[in-house]
């Protein structure tokens, strides 16, 4: 069973697809994360080949090549330069392999950004999470205009834009309780 959570920055994706894990035993993959990770590793080393490069998730950690990058990857600089990177069909598509892999077996909560669209089209259940963006921004703690950027960017690209999946339940977490959001998604999951 996977439940698939796309949606744009700052919509509160990460907080509520772990609430959603937590709540359906399921396991949580945060995708972005990997995107972050693989930024990290093309700006220490910009010829490296990201098939070579081992991205995993300790509990709430994120190693990459075994060393904790957690708080490496939240910084502003490391948003945008994971959603540059994120434009390169190449890195797409090992980093889409390596989700897939992982969804392939068990029970997932997963988000991102086209998870419902082009990872797993098959998921069982897809949201696509939005919010208003100055809330988002706040939550963020970042300029509006920092984060319009960074949406603009991620929905207007050539390979996988951000975008609904066709099916998708669209879920407005702006002024909504991160519990009432939880809830309206367990719902969705059959059992
Ligand atoms: O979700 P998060 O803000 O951590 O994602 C960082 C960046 O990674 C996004 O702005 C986007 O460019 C990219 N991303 C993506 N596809 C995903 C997840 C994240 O392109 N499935």
């Amino acid at each position: 069973m996977l439940v698939a959570i796309d949606g744009p920055a700052g919509a509160g994706k990460s907080t509520v697809a772990r609430a959603t894990a937590e709540a359906l035993g399921f396991t949580y993959l945060d995708t972005g994360a990997m995107y972050r990770a693989a930024a990290l590793a093309r700006a220490a080393r910009p010829d490296v080949d990201l098939r070579r490069v081992e991205i995993a998730f300790d509990e709430q950690a994120v190693l990459l090549d075994g060393k904790d990058v957690s708080a490496a990857i939240r910084t502003p600089q490391a948003s945008q330069a994971a959603s540059r990177l994120a434009v390169d069909p190449a890195v797409r598509e090992v980093l889409v392999a390596k989700q897939r892999a992982l969804v392939g077996e068990g029970d997932w909560v997963a988000e991102g950004r086209d998870i419902g669209t082009v990872v797993a089209p098959e998921a069982e259940v897809k949201v696509w999470l939005t919010a208003a963006p100055e809330e988002r921004a706040r939550r963020r703690e970042i300029p509006v205009a920092e984060l319009v950027e960074r949406d603009e960017r991620d929905a207007s690209r050539a390979a996988s834009p951000m975008r609904a999946a066709q099916d998708a339940v669209e879920v407005d977490t702006t002024g909504v309780s991160i519990e009432t959001v939880v809830a309206r998604i367990v719902a969705l999951v059959p059992r």
